[in-house]
């Protein structure tokens, strides 16, 4: 791994104060992890290809960040401090475990899988603190950084953060067993991001024909709620595509419809960008 992320920014002149970001889009792990899990296990908490599905919106005027590094190494959508403590093999203060943790599924995982645990014994507190500082900081410091040039160059910054979901949830999901909808988008119930926003973005993906629920069961993660403000004119807002649309969920392969669900994704990016331009 190169680098911690990857950054792809417009050409100057057509740059829009618009930012993707997709935190979970890395597969590598650093040579420090050492798992129980199968290379196959914690594969399923990857969300494959979803910077390729993206990457139309550079040239369109959007930046692109994500992630090269495996959520299941250090998650980037969650709290810094939101540690199982159970993860770590001394007291530590520090750690503010929230629902996520308590599902296994905090800053550091504890299970890959239901059932499957993550690791043999707890991490030390040095092990996190490298993970947070090699890893997590740069992540969210290059789109702090990002997000902040353009809202003082523009006033304005429209922020999407990118995800994909297992067409049907596990146990270890709040919408465990249900099967799920083609596209999620999560606003916070609408604290996130302004309402004619949403429903640009909403409205992008009915017109072809897409079945679209908001905030159930996803709200939007840290991400969102962290960077938005929506008084200030930062607006965040989380898209969960359903892996089924492109992939083989068993194999990680590209699916036949791949090509033809990216050429619609470009087209709703394109309907985003366009609603930037005419609100700055
Ligand atoms: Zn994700």
């Amino acid at each position: 791994m190169k680098s911690p992320f990857t950054l792809l920014s417009p050409a100057e002149k057509d740059c829009l104060p618009l930012v993707f970001d997709s935190p979970h889009s890395g597969i590598h792990v650093p040579t420090d992890f050492q798992s129980n899990a199968s290379a196959a296990q914690l594969k399923t908490g990857w969300d494959a290809f979803i910077e390729h599905l993206w990457q139309d919106v550079v040239a369109i005027g959007g930046h692109l960040l994500h992630a090269n590094f495996s959520r299941m190494y250090i998650d980037p959508n969650r709290a810094p401090n939101d540690i199982d403590p159970a993860l770590v093999d001394s007291p530590w203060q520090g750690c503010q475990p929230t629902k996520y943790s308590e599902r296994g599924m905090g800053l550091i995982r504890r299970y890959a899988l239901p059932d499957v645990a993550m690791y043999q014994q707890p991490l030390t507190r040095a092990e996190v603190e490298q993970r947070i500082a090699s890893y997590y900081q740069p992540y969210h410091q290059t789109l702090a950084t990002t997000l902040e040039q353009l809202h003082s160059q523009f006033g304005a910054v429209w922020h999407i953060d990118c995800h994909s979901m297992k067409s049907k949830g596990n146990a270890m999901n709040i919408d465990s067993g249900a099967s799920r909808p083609d596209i999620i988008l999560g606003d916070n119930d609408g604290l996130c991001a302004g309402a004619e926003f949403v429903e640009v973005v909403e409205q992008a993906f009915v017109n072809l024909g897409y079945n679209v629920v908001r905030n159930d069961p996803y709200k939007g993660g840290y991400l969102i709620t962290h960077y938005s403000n929506v008084k200030a004119n930062r607006h965040s807002m989380q898209i969960e595509i359903n892996r089924a649309l492109y992939m083989n969920e068993k194999e990680f392969t590209l699916n036949d419809n791949y090509f033809n669900f990216k050429k619609d994704l470009t087209s709703v990016a394109n309907d985003i960008a366009k609603y930037v331009s005419s609100n700055i």
